[in-house]
């Protein structure tokens, strides 16, 4: 974590892995030379370009690799590279946006590492080697949005970067607007609409947790964390998509082309520092007179919740979904024929709770949800579930539980199991017997969940 008395800190460095010469060892750097001694291999490594602390990150591993362009490849485990090549395939299309809409890209290599599933988050944006859970891998580029958010990094965050965690939003507010616009870019408005629709009830859920606790003081953008705080208690998804919202406003509100070409100012001024909100706001009351007062940006900025402007979508694609929602019947194969997975999630996410036991075993039967190949549509269907008190899908929410370390889909399911004391009981079994495959963020976030439901069902 970047110390709070001296924002800015970035270097540059060499380092050396050993490791056993059947294995690879990687670094967020560029590869020197590999040089092997009986049974060690030794890989050196340079980083020319100055990062802040967090972005160092090594893996050692059995792992192979495969080149997706001359500036990209994806290193994973033998079994499942090729499918990680072939979902991540778009890469090549994302780098050319991105250096069309930020500017060039500064790391020379975008390559990618897909982890163990019991890696905590979606992604980690580490410099020239970018994290990923194996959860992407569907075999149909639908949650190649998430390689679009790490790339997205490369400008906003790891270019740009925010100078302490109280400007967090900075790094990913921002990130998450570039990541729509890239998005937008390869699969349309509609698409990125959806998207957004989804990202927002993801955050309507955080906000809802935080009013709940009385914590709502942390849905401003810039909030105050006390130093005893640990980061990883607030951590939500508001200063992702409030973030990304409040660019949004400003967006609107000058018009896209002027917004583009402040964007390539900022991060050309501002590149390979560490910043914060108050010269971010400095920059745009100087570049962007009046756009502050205009979108009432201490609102976004300092308020809790969401302001009354703050920008909504449509698209074709979400109102399919909310209708067939409204009729809360299990759909047939005709009405439902072309749906992504994006919609699904959504239509599962729309369905009020609790569902009857009847539309939620229709609709297994007829679309075998709890074995989706898409994980977010899994995870979507076993919370309606779960949420719906549904019995017979419990072998399949226990086993989404073993498998998975991604705290954003384990939260709410043992949040959901936990409602009842039989289910905290439940709840309790199942993360004891499968709590040593996660990783130690998950295991916390998991006991805050079933602490704060035992304190509920106790009062
Ligand atoms: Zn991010």
């Amino acid at each position: 974590m970047p110390c709070q008395d001296t924002p800015g800190v970035r270097f540059t460095f060499s380092a050396e892995l050993t490791v056993p010469r059947a294995l690879r060892g990687l670094m967020g750097a560029r590869h020197a030379f590999r040089a092997e001694y009986r049974e060690l291999a030794v890989e050196n490594w340079e980083m020319p370009q100055a990062i802040p602390a967090y972005l160092i990150a090594l893996a050692v591993g059995e792992l192979e690799q495969r080149d997706i362009t001359e500036r990209s490849r994806v290193w994973a485990a033998p079994k499942v590279v090729r499918a990680a090549a072939a979902d991540f395939a778009d890469v090549g299309r994302m780098m050319a946006v991105g250096d069309d809409l930020f500017g060039p890209y500064e790391w020379e290599r975008f390559d990618m590492l897909v982890l163990p599933p019991s890696f905590p988050f979606g992604g980690m944006e580490n410099p020239l080697l970018t994290f990923l859970t194996p959860a992407l891998i569907t075999g149909d580029k639908s949650m190649a949005w998430v390689v679009g958010h790490e790339l997205a990094h490369a400008w906003t965050g790891n270019l740009v970067t925010n100078a302490n965690w109280t400007d967090f939003w900075l790094n990913e507010g921002w990130t998450t607007y570039a990541e729509w616009r890239i998005h937008e870019a390869i699969n349309g408005r509609d698409a990125t609409a959806l998207e957004i629709a989804l990202r927002k009830r993801g955050m309507a859920r955080d906000l809802e947790n935080f009013a709940r606790s009385g914590q709502s003081q942390y849905t401003a953008l810039a909030s105050h964390v006390p130093a005893a705080t640990d980061p990883d208690d607030i951590f939500s998804r508001v200063p992702y998509c409030k973030g990304a919202l409040f660019l949004i406003a400003l967006e609107q509100a000058v018009g896209r082309e002027r917004f583009d070409t402040f964007i390539r100012l900022y991060i050309a001024r501002f590149r390979f520092q560490s910043i914060t909100t108050a010269q971010f706001l400095d920059f745009v009351a100087v570049e962007l007179p009046g756009v502050l007062e205009e979108v009432q940006a201490w609102r976004f900025v300092y308020g809790p919740g969401l302001p009354g402007n703050t920008p909504e979508v449509a698209s074709p694609l979400i109102a399919e979904v909310e209708e067939q929602a409204r009729i809360s019947a299990v759909p047939s194969q005709q009405m439902i024929a072309g749906w992504s997975p994006r919609q699904w999630k959504l239509y599962l996410e729309l369905l009020p709770r609790p569902q009857t036991p009847e539309l939620v075993s229709g609709l297994e039967g007829r679309f075998s949800l709890s074995t989706h190949k898409n994980t977010e549509v899994r995870q979507a269907f076993l919370l309606l579930a779960s949420e719906s008190g549904y019995s017979a899908a419990e072998p399949a929410i226990e086993e989404f539980l073993a498998t998975y370390g991604r705290t954003v889909y384990l939260k709410p399911i043992y949040q959901a199991m936990a409602q009842t004391v039989k289910g905290l009981t439940w709840a309790r079994c199942v993360f004891e017997r499968v709590r040593a495959g996660y990783h130690p963020i998950a295991v916390a976030q998991v006991e805050r969940v079933l602490k704060e439901s035992a304190a509920r069902l106790q009062s």
